[in-house]
């Protein structure tokens, strides 16, 4: 048995016989727990992987079980799941065990898939670097002073350092493309709607997706098979047929001016180079320019924030969550639980969006807002009259330091590359394509919406000409 092993190869290992179940689940325990440094687990479920793993061997000796039986997952803290404390790496979460599973859990245990764990994120997904996290931050593997990216961090740790062959995400701004970039992993953010949403945490509900990490685009479109889909439960979920894979015909790739001017020239030659590599498997090459790419990160910030302000309102210390010892009166409570059961930058975004829902600055914040957003989905779909597929960086940079980036502000602007496609609601993914500084670098390829098919079919031609995301670090 090998990490870093292929989904497909793990099931031929299963269907020959080579391993049970049991000893694949047994295997990637040993590693996490071997990784502990790491951080990137805020709770491991042995004991029910190895049940599960067992029902996956049961059905393996009687035929049954399709491509996912018996292969070992990680969730992000963020997923509601049975009788399994769900923190969204909160204070506030800390002890809540839902009472149900997330349809993308049930979905994936229905499958087969044995869940190993939850995985660190950022306090209620707000972050790009896992620092917000009640339980500390995740450690990029490629060097554990660095920051995995955030807020899917502990996922991103967990497929790169190969604790888990995949692991699911949630992406509002770039939460799984950018730790995907930074840990050198695949990740894909499915069209908004292609996955439910229900049992997922609530940060931005306009903006929130549910996603897959896995070493490749390969793996990834399996494990997408597997939870995408209408689901009644949640009411902006699609009623949509699955995926499928596109063939990878020749088609006309845009470069945005707006992203690939002004890269640190170490990134930029990264990043030119892959996508050279499309151009050299047929693709055309098209510049153009996506004018309003400068506003998204204002426009995300208020309008995230304002969905949050009124998401988050539900946690009162009353019904669950943390609850404040000896109150005085009703405000004393709501008041305490929340000051102590919420982490600072979290704050930050329930006043920020707070403040821009209130009479007085509806107008000049939210609604401006949401005309932004509105010019943003129009470059996209103006771009996409021309062109049938964006190529751009994840990020500005590589990973950097923990600790490095203090001020806010400096922060949002990390998810300058990733907000836009979330405003539009685009599909958008992050494939491994170089290094700098022994870093790992992500390019990101955005489609129309709904063409995840087409994403798939590039990333599967680029990752068969390239080797990136066959590196790993040493663990
Ligand atoms: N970094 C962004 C934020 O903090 C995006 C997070 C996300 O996608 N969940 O809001």
């Amino acid at each position: 048995m090998q990490p870093f092993t292929s989904i497909a190869d793990l099931g031929r290992g299963l269907a020959r016989g080579d391993y049970s179940a049991r000893e694949l689940t047994s295997f990637h325990l040993e590693r996490i727990a071997a990784a502990d440094g790491l951080n990137a687990f805020i709770r491991v479920t042995e004991e029910r992987a190895l049940r599960a793993a067992e029902a996956a061997d049961r059905r393996i000796a009687r035929g049954e079980g399709g491509a996912l039986n018996g292969i070992p997952l990680a969730h992000k803290d963020i997923f509601c799941t049975e009788g399994v404390a769900t923190t969204c790496a909160s204070r506030m979460l800390a002890d809540f065990v839902p009472p149900y599973d997330a349809t993308v859990v049930a979905r994936l245990a229905a499958a087969g898939m044995v869940c190993l764990g939850k995985t660190n994120m950022d306090e209620f997904a707000m972050g790009s670097s896992n620092e917000t996290s009640w339980f500390g931050p995740a450690r990029n593997p490629w060097d554990r002073g660095r920051a995995p990216g955030g807020s899917s961090g502990g996922s991103a740790v967990a497929v790169g350092a190969g604790l888990v062959p995949c692991a699911t995400g949630t992406d509002t701004g770039g939460s799984i493309r950018q730790p995907a970039a930074f840990c050198g992993v695949t990740g894909l953010k499915p069209t908004y709607g292609r996955v439910s949403r229900y049992g997922m945490i609530a940060f931005a509900s306009s903006l929130d997706q549910g996603g897959a990490f896995g070493r490749s685009v390969e793996d990834v479109e399996t494990v997408l098979g597997a939870m995408e889909g209408h689901d009644p439960l949640d009411s902006t979920s699609a009623a949509r047929g699955p995926t499928r894979r596109n063939g990878a015909a020749r088609t006309r790739i845009g470069l945005p001016a707006e992203y690939w001017s002004g890269l640190p020239g170490d990134m930029g030659d990264c990043l030119l180079a892959a996508a050279k590599e499309l151009e050299g498997a047929g693709h055309a090459l098209v510049p153009i320019s996506l004018p309003h790419t400068d506003a998204a990160v204002p426009a995300y910030y208020v309008i995230a924030g304002a969905e949050a302000s009124a998401n988050l309102s539900r946690y009162d210390g009353v019904r669950f969550g943390f609850r404040a010892e000896e109150p005085k009166d009703l405000d004393d409570l709501y008041r305490r639980s929340r000051a102590a059961g919420f982490g600072t930058e979290v704050k930050r975004r329930i006043l920020t969006g707070t403040y821009t829902l209130s009479v007085g600055y509806y107008d000049a914040y939210y609604l401006k807002a949401q005309r932004v957003r509105r010019r943003i989905q129009q470059d996209f779909l103006q771009a996409f009259d021309e062109v049938d597929a964006i190529a751009a960086p994840v990020a500005p940079g590589p990973a950097f330091e923990l600790g490095a980036v203090d001020d806010p502000v400096a922060m949002y602007r990390q998810d300058v590359f990733t907000t836009p496609a979330s405003l539009a609601g685009l599909p958008a993914m992050s494939l491994p394509c170089g290094f700098v500084g022994g870093l790992p670098v992500g390019l990101q390829l955005i489609g129309p919406p709904f063409e995840e098919g087409r994403l798939l079919a590039l990333g599967r031609q680029f990752q068969q000409r390239t080797d990136w995301h066959l590196r790993h670090p040493e663990v």
